[in-house]
């Protein structure tokens, strides 16, 4: 029996890799984690975290002006973008902290600095110190996903979501290029705090995979904030003139802006890793390939999270990470079913989201029924806004199950979340029928549709 310094290395201290490591070394088992940036990986420091607390920043717009009808007279208002930027910084930092010590507390040791792959067992880690080396009978790769943007006259101009947190100045004058969850969000959050947004999408309509009517009320909706969302349009190039970006469209026309955000989607990272030298199979853009259980072709080797291009979620990573650590230090007996995922793009309003489009529930159960309800939220009966809510059921004709549920509309994600739960379990219409509502609340449309 060969015997080895660790029972796991994890390369990556994001989502995925934390998880794993800290639940790893709960079970006994020896292990060390190495990061090469800031604990908590994107989500925390450049994603989920600093984006949804600069999404509840740029509601308060919203919230002054609806107001009024409520009988509030709010003074003059004032955003103040460095108060923001620190306040989130130190939120991070704190955060951070909260991350290694969880760590150190289960007994993982974490090595701060670059790590490759030497062999189906060797990691070998660049710190501030020098080189180090580590046998492991296990390794898992959870290196995460890095913006990709495609190349073009001027592409050097543009940003991705990772500089926008902590900008200087204030973007008054914001390009955004994509039609994603980014792409989406950071239009909403930085129209919402005051900046002039132009979008440009590539296709007939943002948020491709998204139901239909999800996708047209949620352009429709950010239309009336105000973001300036344009579709069939493109790109041509870049230059900068007197300290702007003339940015030329497809089209011909020119768009004037500070700056150009690309969000045009995510790959792996996996660059200097040592995959190809140990042979770890790889797919589109290097995603490393794995079986159910997340073993790579190398069988010591795992990998899960953004690295896998799955789907590129938070709890899909921190799910994965514990099907690997079940599967090597318990019973081996859990798994991760990638059908019935909730997930919400936190654009004003925001997108609730859990199973299959109507469209796709077409193509896979054969006859479906469709339930839908369009309308103006109670608040916005007194606020003023025309801001109108979406709420739509999928159901499978034949078994009565309840396959896609969609909401747009104030705090559709946390709508969402519960009513998964009620999906996962197989939940019919029927059910959905019987079950009493909440009055008054916008969620009590989803038991009410008939
Ligand atoms: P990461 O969190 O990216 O962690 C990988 C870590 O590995 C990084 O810290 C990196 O520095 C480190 N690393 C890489 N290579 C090496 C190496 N060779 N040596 C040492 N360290 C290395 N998901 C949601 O569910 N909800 C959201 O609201 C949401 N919002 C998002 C907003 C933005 C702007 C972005 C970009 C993403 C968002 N996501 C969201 C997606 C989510 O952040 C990712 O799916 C998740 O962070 C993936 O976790 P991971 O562990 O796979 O990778
Ligand atoms: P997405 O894959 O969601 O969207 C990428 C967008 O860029 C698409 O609209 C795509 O168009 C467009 N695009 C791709 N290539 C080009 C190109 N060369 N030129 C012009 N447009 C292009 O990626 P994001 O970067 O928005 O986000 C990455 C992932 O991170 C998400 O998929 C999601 O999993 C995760 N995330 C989750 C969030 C959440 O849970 N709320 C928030 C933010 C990110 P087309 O549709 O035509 O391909």
């Amino acid at each position: 029996m060969a015997s080895f310094d660790l029972d796991l290395f994890v390369i990556g201290g994001g989502s995925a890799g934390v998880r794993a490591a800290r639940m790893a070394a709960q079970r006994g088992a020896r292990v060390a984690l190495a990061e090469a940036a800031d604990l908590g990986g994107t989500c925390v420091n450049v994603g989920c975290i600093p984006k949804k607390l600069y999404s509840y920043a740029a509601h308060f717009a919203d919230d002054f002006r609806d107001a009024a009808g409520f009988g509030w007279h709010v003074g003059e208002t004032r955003f103040d973008w460095d108060v923001l930027k620190a306040n989130r910084a130190a939120e991070i930092q704190r955060l951070n902290g909260v991350y290694q010590n969880l760590l150190v507390s289960a007994g993982v040791r974490i090595l701060t600095g670059w790590a490759t792959l030497c062999d189906a067992h060797t990691v070998q880690v660049s710190t501030a110190t020098g080189e180090e080396r580590f046998t492991a009978k296990h390794i898992l790769v959870a290196t995460g996903g890095r913006p990709s943007v495609p190349q073009f006259p001027g592409s050097e101009f543009v940003l991705t979501s990772d500089s926008m947190f902590d900008l200087e100045p204030f973007p008054k004058r914001l390009l955004v290029v994509g039609g994603g969850y980014i792409a989406c969000e950071f239009a909403s959050i930085f129209n919402g705090l005051g900046a002039r947004v132009t979008q440009l999408y590539r296709g007939e309509q943002v948020l491709r995979g998204f139901d239909d009517d999800v996708r047209q009320h949620v352009a429709q909706e950010m239309r009336k904030q105000g973001v300036d969302l344009r579709t069939k349009l493109d790109v041509a190039s870049i230059e900068k003139a007197d300290g702007a970006l003339l940015v030329k469209l497809i089209d011909g026309s020119t768009v004037e802006a500070g700056t150009v955000l690309y969000a045009t989607g995510r790959v792996p990272n996996v660059a200097g890793l040592g995959l190809e030298a140990v042979g770890v199979a790889q797919g589109k853009d290097g995603a490393v390939k794995v079986d159910d259980a997340y073993r790579s072709s190398v069988a010591s080797v795992y990998a899960a999270g953004d690295v896998i291009a799955r789907v590129q979620l938070t709890p899909v990573a921190l799910g994965e990470a514990m099907v690997i650590v079940d599967h090597l230090f318990g019973e081996g007996r859990r798994t991760l079913g990638y059908e019935f995922i909730p997930t919400a793009v936190f654009t004003h309003p925001n997108i609730g989201t859990v199973g299959f489009t109507e469209a796709q529930a077409r193509e896979k159960f054969g006859e479906v029924k469709v339930f839908r309800s369009e309308f103006k939220p109670l608040m916005h009966t007194l606020s003023g806004s025309g801001e109108r809510t979406l709420m739509k059921l999928v159901v499978d004709a034949k078994s009565d199950r309840v396959v896609g549920l969609h909401m747009v509309g104030a705090d559709a994600g946390e709508v969402v979340q519960g009513f998964a739960v009620a999906m996962k379990a197989g939940a019919t219409k029927a059910v959905f029928d019987s079950t009493v509502g909440i009055h008054p609340t916008a969620a009590e449309e989803f038991v009410t549709m008939r």
